[in-house]
């Protein structure tokens, strides 16, 4: 079944820390993973993006 591709990458949406599951509104601009946690320190990913989806895979394995 084809997949909706979505290109509105750059406004809206979430970046969280893979680490301590921190969330925060993404800044329009800056990506994800320039930013860090205020928790942890950790890199921060984008929700939903590719980084994300291996990150589940991972957990579901
Ligand atoms: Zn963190």
């Amino acid at each position: 079944m084809p997949q909706q591709r979505r290109h509105d990458m750059g406004a809206g949406g979430t970046c969280f820390c893979p680490k301590c599951d921190y969330r925060g509104a993404h800044q329009s601009g800056i990506p994800c993973q320039d930013e860090r946690c205020p928790r942890c320190g950790a890199k921060l990913l984008r929700e939903g993006s590719y980084h994300d989806q291996l990150l589940q895979q991972k957990r579901e394995a």
